[in-house]
């Protein structure tokens, strides 16, 4: 196969799931929360594809969290393919927002990753809804969907299933909605079109990322279909078939420190905020 008839596969892919699930409507605006890393570089230059096409607004918007070595790269190369593609890109960072950075917090939690994590969708979603989002698109690819769900099955965490699928709805009137236009592209074939096309994307691994659960799950999956090529789709097709999402039982509200959607009285970015400077 050459590159063209990759890029028309990948990229028709990618527009079969957008239509085939109405992930997104004429006249909306889609933040990109974009890394730097291939899937995010990869769903921004879709989005930017389509957007005429499909009548809608794109921004992108990029989160320092503050780790050493490793972000001001990708941030690099977010700047660089805005840049390219015309599209507006917001910075922000845990500086800025929290007045700290990842590195400098990791001894509280029993994974940076966590932390990490809630603060970064905290500044998405703030972010997302400040520019009049209508939703925020993510990377996420189907190895990404396929280890999301092994962990929720393995910490049973019941209620993270709710998250499969590709799109989040909206459950909270300040809950800007997920979409994720990668769904259903492998990684393998996302690590592929940044080769063929040459394009900048930050290709390192963050320095914590084998300190997580998803990392051994990730190798256990790559093992697997090295062994029986093809299992990992054959997972993502028995999930898909099978699984039914949960509707959210619990409701959110608003957090009463920051206003932002919390199951509780504080949201965890709060929670951990005064963990982090008691
Ligand atoms: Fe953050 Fe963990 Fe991802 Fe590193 S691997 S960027 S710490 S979530
Ligand atoms: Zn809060």
């Amino acid at each position: 196969m050459d590159v063209q008839e990759f890029n028309h596969r990948i990229m028709g892919r990618i527009r079969g799931l957008i239509e085939g699930h109405e992930l997104i409507k004429p006249g909306e605006h889609i933040a990109v929360a974009l890394s730097g890393g291939k899937d995010s570089v990869l769903t921004l230059h879709a989005l930017s594809d389509l957007r005429s096409d499909l009548d809608f607004e794109l921004t992108a918007i990029t989160v320092d969290e503050g780790i050493g070595g490793y972000r001001s790269e990708g941030v690099m190369v977010a700047r660089e393919n805005a840049e390219l593609l015309g599209v507006e890109l917001i910075e922000r960072s845990f500086r800025d927002e929290f007045n700290f950075e990842l590195d400098s917090v990791t001894d509280r939690f029993s994974s940076p990753c966590i932390p990490c994590g809630v603060f970064r969708r905290w500044i998405l979603n703030r972010t997302a809804r400040e520019i009049g989002a209508s939703k925020i698109a993510t990377g996420h690819n189907m190895d990404d969907e396929i280890q999301s769900f092994i962990m929720s099955l393995a910490r049973g965490d019941v209620r993270k299933f709710s998250k499969f699928g590709p799109e989040l709805q909206r459950i909270h009137p300040a809950m800007v909605p997920r979409i994720k236009p990668l769904w259903s592209t492998p990684e393998s074939e996302v690590r592929l079109w940044a080769v063929l096309n040459d394009v900048k994307v930050h290709l390192d691994s963050c320095p914590y990322s084998d300190l997580s659960m998803r990392s051994r799950i990730r190798d256990f999956l790559n093992h697997l279909e090295s062994e029986k090529q093809g299992v990992k789709l054959r997972v993502m097709e028995s999930l898909s078939r099978t699984f039914l999402p949960l509707s959210e039982t619990e409701g959110l509200r608003e957090c009463l420190r920051c206003g932002e959607p919390s199951s509780g009285d504080k949201c965890k970015a709060c929670e951990f905020l005064e963990l982090i400077k008691s």
